[in-house]
């Protein structure tokens, strides 16, 4: 027997798992089912694309088995296995930058990090949670040798070779006192209903089951089992036969979101492409959301078969929040990441799923405003890197973005902004580049006060850029204030002589400034104060060039 230390973080976050993050130990069935499900997952795809695979007989299937009595519950998948290798690397150390990630945004608020762990997936640790002793017996798919791993989930873990008849992985769990709960068919069942429900493969449950035996007048236990989870792509029955409930339950098996989702879309394409897809809107927004690593929840599944997750190529990156699943008809089971770049069946669903996710958030921004205000303040933001990055839906997501103005308390949208626009007035205005006070006090707003002209407050730090690239809102212009232009709507009341009589002022101030100004120009925006910076409408503004410069530009 050999005996191995854990990686640091992993013991750092074994001792999380046990101390701190008890308000929801149920999970540790969840995630080792989900486990389950993705070795069965991907042994199922390479019976189908693998040629040394393709005779395999495949039996796909989990099965629970409870000892009451000796208080133990093992968990068991005929799916890929793992070799001894594959233990120490999957179960002794953390590879995904996502989950060192996770330990250091811990807070020590135990409702706050458990809801972290469902984020992140802590996955198989969590056995720990609820036992004191944790045994892995797996034997890899094509290999003849099965190896046994145990731990106490404190300093490590040993390592011998063992026996198992087919492959796949049983994990047996040693009930601790917080586990004990768990040595109970109903709780069990109750458990896997909640998570697991809608898990692709059938879930099947021994335990002694008590019945009454009426000729007997006793009650006796019968060696039971039964299966446990409906195992069916919910996805795929019509919308008509499926209630709320399911959808929210499909949603927390599939995110790890404890929360009820706020919106979802389920559609059914068929024609010159068939395909379902059914998207989902988080409540809260995923805490990855603005890191560069961050973790994309569409699902790809080929005519039912799980094909991979966290593919970025399946919605735009804009939309990396939607979660859910795209089953296609069209695509090869053997489908790869690099395949999927150009392939022309994903890149036209991936186009309707977006315009369909849009016109569903038209549709709600409309009919329940209330709820479209929840969703705004969870994705106004990365709705406007989409203005950035996809032109073709440009129109649509400019009336989806919400915004704050000089006219309105709380949140506006453009075609409010456009109603409110005054008789004879030719674009909208922006003002950006600070914190919304700051913006709100700018001078440059004097003469749009005195005008009674509406201008939208950009006070979010990609609106600069981002909005620099948007000259037009349908048919009219949309500017920015601090560009030097002045628009027709100011022009009215220009006072062109007024500029020769401040010649002379002028030249001392360009004199005096040197080349610290490109030009001092009379002004008529200004209603109080005497004077302000602006940047030439050709050129980047001030924001820009201060990040240019920082580029290296
Ligand atoms: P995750 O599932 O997010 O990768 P886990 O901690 O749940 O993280 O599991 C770590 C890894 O251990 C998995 O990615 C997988 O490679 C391996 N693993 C865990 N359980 C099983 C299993 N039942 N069969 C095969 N591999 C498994
Ligand atoms: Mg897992």
């Amino acid at each position: 027997m050999s005996k191995r230390e854990f990686q640091t973080e992993v013991s750092q976050l074994l001792q999380l798992i046990i101390h701190s993050l008890y308000s929801h130990p149920e999970i540790f069935l969840r995630e080792l089912i989900s486990n389950s499900s993705d070795a069965l997952d991907k042994l199922r795809h390479l019976t189908l694309t693998d040629d040394a695979f393709k005779g395999l007989a495949f039996d796909p299937r989990i099965d629970l088995e409870l000892d009451e009595a000796n208080k133990t519950l093992t968990i068991a998948d005929t799916g890929i296995g793992m070799n001894e290798e594959d233990l120490v690397a999957h179960l002794g150390t953390i590879a995904r930058s996502g989950t060192k990630n996770f330990l250091s945004q811990l807070s020590g608020d135990a409702k706050r990090d458990s809801n972290l762990i469902g984020q992140f997936g802590v996955g198989f640790y969590s056995a720990f949670m609820v036992a004191d002793r944790v045994e892995v017996v797996s034997r890899k798919a094509g290999e003849e040798l099965a190896w046994r791993w145990t731990s106490d989930g404190k300093t490590g873990f040993d390592i011998e070779p063992a026996e198992r008849l087919v492959a796949g992985t049983t994990v047996t769990l040693h009930f601790n006192e917080e586990g004990e709960q768990y040595a109970n068919s109903w709780r069990l069942q109750e458990v896997v209903k909640k998570y697991s429900n809608h898990i692709a493969f059938p879930i099947f449950l021994t335990y002694d089951k008590s019945e009454w035996n009426d000729a007997e007048k006793k009650s006796e236990k019968t060696h039971t089992t039964e299966q446990v989870n409906a195992a069916s792509a919910l996805w795929r029955r019509p919308k008509n036969e499926l209630t709320e409930t399911d959808y929210k339950e499909l949603y927390k098996s599939i995110s790890g979101d404890w929360e009820d989702p706020l919106f979802w879309f389920h559609t059914k394409a068929e024609g010159s492409l068939d395909y379902t897809t059914l998207f989902y809107i988080p409540a809260k927004a995923p805490l990855d959301l603005y890191q560069a690593e961050y973790k994309t929840g569409v699902k790809l599944y080929v005519k039912r078969v799980f094909i991979m997750d966290d593919a970025k190529e399946l919605l735009p990156s804009y939309l990396r929040f939607v979660r859910g699943i795209i089953d296609s008809e069209d695509l090869p089971l053997n489908v790869s990441r690099e395949i999927l770049q150009q392939n022309r069946v994903l890149t036209s669903i991936r186009t309707a799923s977006v315009k369909k996710i849009l016109s569903e958030l038209k549709n709600i921004a409309a009919n329940q405003p209330e709820q479209y205000l929840k969703f705004i303040a969870e994705y106004n933001r990365p709705l406007k890197e989409g203005l950035y990055s996809d032109f073709a839906n440009r129109e649509t997501l400019l009336d989806l973005i919400r915004f704050k103005s000089t006219k309105v308390e709380g949140l506006t949208s453009l075609a409010d902004v456009k109603s409110r626009m005054k008789e004879g007035q030719k674009s909208l205005y922006y003002i950006t580049g600070g914190a919304e006070s700051l913006l709100r006090t700018s001078p440059l707003l004097e003469i749009y006060k005195k005008k009674d002209l509406e201008v939208l407050i950009l006070d979010d730090d990609i609106d600069e850029i981002v909005f620099s690239g948007v000259e037009k809102y349908g048919d009219i212009d949309l500017k920015a204030v601090n560009k030097a232009s002045t628009s027709e709507d100011l022009q009215d009341e220009a006072e062109p002589d007024k500029a020769e009589t401040l010649k002379p002022l002028l030249d001392k101030l360009k004199a005096t400034l040197g080349d610290r100004v490109k030009e001092v120009r009379a002004s008529v925006r200004l209603a109080d104060s005497p004077s302000c910076i602006v940047s030439d409408e050709a050129e980047p503004s001030m924001k820009m060039q201060q990040m240019l410069r920082a580029m290296g530009q």
